[in-house]
Formats: structure tokens, sequence, C-alpha cells
């Protein structure tokens, strides 16, 4: 029996069929894959290619009513029938365990769940856990009890007791999904820089901290190393991966996406609406990897395409990221997603909310007592969405919800607020 079924993806790249290990799915073209039916999974892959092949159906199947047997090597059988696809519609709640989850990360994760709930789509759970030097133990774990606290449920990613969730010293399993953890995934990215090195996109950048930190007069640069414009210092340096090293020394070469002159990126965002981001006046050619790690702006492109992601819904501080991400979709012919920035909280001062405005981690209003319903009362109010900040649930959110009714200027958490909240 090889009955087969032609499903059809959005974008689907050759690194993320060998990542799923599934090895009798076959690329047909950019967006066409052949999957015999049945087809055999080894059993350590059987929890990840069970919810891989449910989010595919789910994405893909344009008909209803197919039958798909997948048999596992001892002889189980799963089968899905009758299956109804869902919305075309795919987000992410995407948390970086940098630090604990506040109310400006719980406000644009509300609005990421609500967009993928009230679309009838999918939301996908991915753990950016790239940035290794800012990473806090425990986060992850805390960030998983925070989201499910506030009844932002996902439909994919990584299992609760996956280690990044209890602690970073553990080390995975065979039979562990990894598919929604960054820090797992450094040979799938490789394969992206491996191809924008190969279309002479990337070249190896050896400089210092110190000469980074001497662009720093450049325009727009902030305290933040990797938002200041980038000269261009080796584009051209090296006749080989060896002569960078050899400047480098001991430290790790850094890998950067070579623009185009006068790189701009065009797009329409869901919130904000058209904008234009001028590349090289803003960060000039950006670092996309750091020796085998992949940079935060490849690994995001590379899970965002793989994972069918039809939406991105962030904070508006990432906007600027957009621009770069757009021109990485374009050079690896990868269809982007569509973008919706959310505006950030700031506190009474202004500036983005952040521990000197008050403990406004959830994870503390969790353990002191508060309701999610009093968090959500708030956020529903800085979301224009009703009139003062009493306790609310998520289903009369879901009712009461306009997006276009989000102020377009970042809210200000007023020290009225945060002792409404219990903060200090
Ligand atoms: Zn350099």
């Amino acid at each position: 029996m090889t009955k087969t079924h032609i499903l059809r993806f959005a974008s689907l790249s050759r690194g993320w069929i060998d990542d799923c290990a599934m090895g009798s799915c076959r690329k047909q073209d950019s967006s066409f894959i052949r999957i015999p039916n049945p087809f055999v999974i080894k059993k350590s892959q059987f929890c990840a290619a069970i919810s891989i092949c449910c989010l595919w159906l789910e994405i893909a199947v344009p008909s209803r009513g197919i039958v798909f047997t997948i048999t596992i090597g001892d002889g189980h059988k799963k089968n899905f029938r009758n299956f109804t696809p869902a919305s075309a519609y795919v987000g992410r709640l995407a948390p970086a365990p940098t630090g604990a989850l506040h109310l400006g990360n719980a406000r644009t994760f509300l609005v990421a769940w609500l967009r993928a709930r009230l679309a009838g789509g999918r939301l996908l759970l991915r753990l950016e856990d790239l940035d290794h030097p800012k990473m806090k133990p425990g986060a992850a774990i805390e960030a998983y009890r925070d989201l499910s606290w506030l009844g932002l449920d996902w439909d994919a990613g990584p299992d609760a007791s996956f280690p990044p969730f209890a602690s970073h010293s553990v080390s995975c399993g065979e039979s562990c999904d990894k598919t929604f953890v960054q820090s797992h995934r450094t040979a799938f990215y490789a394969s992206f820089l491996d191809r924008l090195r190969r279309d002479g996109r990337a070249y190896p950048c050896a400089c210092s901290r110190k000469d980074l930190e001497s662009f720093r007069s450049a325009p727009n640069a902030g305290e933040d190393l990797t938002e200041c414009r980038y000269p261009g210092t080796c584009r051209d340096r090296f006749d080989s991966v060896a002569a960078a090293r050899a400047v480098a020394g001991c430290r790790e070469i850094g890998w950067r996406f070579r623009l185009e002159d006068e790189a701009s990126e065009r797009f329409v965002d869901g919130f904000f609406g058209h904008q234009e981001i001028r590349l090289d006046s803003w960060s000039g050619d950006f670092l996309i990897a750091r020796g085998k790690q992949a940079g935060y702006q490849l690994a995001v492109v590379a899970d965002d395409s793989a994972q069918g992601v039809t939406e991105v819904v962030r904070g508006a501080d990432l906007l600027p990221s957009t621009g770069r991400q757009l021109a990485l979709y374009r050079s690896l012919d990868l269809e982007p997603p569509a973008f919706f920035h959310v505006p950030l909280v700031t506190g009474p001062d202004g500036r983005r909310l952040a521990k000197r405005h008050g403990d406004s981690r959830l994870s503390r209003l969790r353990n002191a007592g508060r309701t999610p319903e009093r968090v959500l009362g708030w956020l529903a109010k800085s979301l224009r969405w009703q009139e003062n900040p009493g306790p609310t649930t998520l289903a009369e959110i879901c009712a009461a919800c306009a997006f276009d009714r989000i102020p377009r200027v970042p809210i200000m958490a007023t020290p009225e607020d945060l002792a409404w909240l219990g903060m200090d």
C-alpha cells in the first residue's frame, strides 16, 4: 500500500524535513512534499513526529476526510480520520528565559494568544534561549507557569518535563522534542548559515568587543552593542575564514549578513501599518552567528519559516528587527510571515517598564496571591478594551477585544495602577 497524499506548505525547507528525521518525506519543490502513507518513524521519534504531523496536517491539508495511518516501529498504529483542517493561522509565543516575565510581556503574549485563538488558528510555544550568558536558571519554568496561570495555552511546544524547564544543566534524552527549544537546534540553523555563505551573503567578522564599542558614536547606537551600526570593517577584509580566525585569535569569529547597497525593507505591519526600515543606516551588515551558534535574527527566521508561523506578534521594540529578518527571508527564498507589533508598557517616567518601577514580575503577583483575573483586568484596560481595571476573564476579553482600539503609543503603568496591582 503506497498511496500518497500531496500536502501543500506555505514554506518548507529541506532542513526542516531533515530536522524532523522523517526520512520518507521527500521534497518535491519549494512548496510541495509527498508523504507515503503509511510511513515509518523510529519509536524514539514518535512524540516529536506525531506532534509535527498534527501541526502539518492542520496547517496544510486542504480537504477533509483523509485518513493518515502512522505506523510506529513496534507495530502501534495511529490513525487520523476525517480530519478537519483548522484555520491556516499559526502564531507563536516566544519567551526568552533571560529573566522573569513582567506585565509588559504579559500584555504582548495576551495579544498574541487572542490573535491566534480568534482566528481559530494554532499557537506554538518556543523557547528563545540562544543568548546563553544572559539566561537565568529557572526562568523557562517560571515563564511556563506564568503563561499557564494567566490561562494562555498553546498547541505545540516543549513538554513540561523538558530539561530547560527544570535546569539547563540536564542533558536532553533521545525522546525529547527539541523542535521548540532554540539551544537544541544548532545544526538546523547551521544549514541556513551555510546557504548564506555559499551565496556570498555572509562573511566572517573578527571585530573585538572594543572595536564594536568604537562604533557607538554611529547614529542609532544605543546601550546594546547589537544595535550599533556596523560600518562594514570586515566586509572585504579576509580572503578566507582561516585569515579571519587568525585575527580573532582565541575569540570566536562572527558572521555578518552582507546587505545590498542602500538596503531598505518595506512592509505593512498589522498594527502600525506601512513601515520602511533603512537597513544600511540602521544596522549595517548585522550579526547572524558567532562561531557555531546562530544569532537571534537568523534563528528566528529559520524557526518561524520551518514552523509555518503565519503571523509574528511581538513587542514594538522589535520593529527594527523586522527589516533585518525580511532581508534574510528574501535571501533564503523563504516566504515571510505577517507582523503585528504591540506598543510597549512604560513606567511612570516614560521608560520601558523595568525593575526600577517596582516589581512587576508575574511570578511575584502570582506568589503574592493576586488573581489572574486582576492582572487580566489591568491588561484589558491598558489595551482599551474596558474602562476600568476591574477583574475580568479571558472569555470576557475574547468578547470585548478589538485590536484597532489598542493605543498606538506606549502605555504608561501609573503609580495608581501599580498600587492597584499590589506592586511595591
Ligand atoms: Zn568586523
